[in-house]
């Protein structure tokens, strides 16, 4: 499990100052939802938790220890989705659990399971190219979900899909919290995903200067977190 902590961070990209004296802690298991504007700074400020950036000034860091390199446990999930290619839907799911060193037997096992949830089964053996804007989607997600990370960082993952496969996807990450100790953090444009999924909410807005400030906006609600299920969708069969 890991509390996530950013404490007095400021980020520049030579003159331009992105980040100004951002603090704000994820508590191992929340769902937290990041909005603001295009341009305020999300994807930089996930990427550092990521362990792909560093501050400028202030401390990123994972459980009390400073974050300076990416951790399998913390896994980012692009708004653009960069699967290899040459590789299978199946195989590009596979490619981590192969870095990883997990049984073959396993894998097939992990990798089934997954692109079930994800509703990619029958096309396991397609291309990248051969799939979908949607699909390609699904299968980043699937790759990044089979490693079972303890934190998701989920950079505006539903973009790009169409209204009824967000909402599946929406659901089956929500499903995924509420059946684990998962910590989600997840960026996104849209306030009303972000009322509808997460617990807690950092609004981040830009000042004249590219000083940002947050906002927090708590959003306390029961939640059953025993895998039952958060909206029910009925398949037309
Ligand atoms: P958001 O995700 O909120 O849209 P970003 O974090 O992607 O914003 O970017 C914030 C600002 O930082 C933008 O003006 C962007 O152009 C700039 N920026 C991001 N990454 C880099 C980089 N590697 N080099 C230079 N400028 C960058
Ligand atoms: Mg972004």
């Amino acid at each position: 499990m890991q509390t996530i902590k950013l404490e007095n961070v400021s980020k520049s990209f030579g003159d331009l100052k992105v980040l100004s004296n951002v603090n704000f802690s994820v508590e191992s298991g929340e769902f937290v939802a990041i909005v603001g504007p295009s341009g305020c700074g999300k994807s930089t400020a996930l990427r550092m938790i990521a362990g792909l950036e560093k501050p400028t000034t202030g401390k990123v860091m994972a459980n009390e220890q400073i974050i300076d390199q990416p951790d399998p446990e913390r896994t980012l999930i692009f708004q653009e989705h960069a699967l290899f290619p040459w590789r299978t839907v199946g195989e590009n799911v596979e490619f981590g659990l192969e870095l990883a060193n997990v049984a073959k037997e396993e894998r097939e096992a992990r990798i089934q399971a997954i692109l079930i949830k994800v509703g990619l089964t029958d096309f396991k053996d397609y291309y990248p190219g051969q799939l979908s804007g949607g699909m390609r989607q699904r299968a980043s997600i699937a790759r990044a979900l089979v490693m079972d990370p303890d934190v998701l960082l989920l950079d505006e993952p539903y973009g790009a899909l169409d209204a009824i496969t967000k909402l599946k996807m929406q659901n089956e990450l929500m499903n995924l919290w509420l059946g684990s100790q998962k910590t989600m953090i997840l960026i996104t444009h849209d306030i009303d995903e972000a009322i509808y999924l997460a617990d807690k909410i950092f609004v981040m807005s830009p000042r004249p200067g590219y000083i940002k400030d947050m906002i927090i906006v708590d959003l306390p609600r029961p939640r059953n977190r025993n895998g039952t299920e958060f909206i029910k969708i009925r398949e037309r069969i």
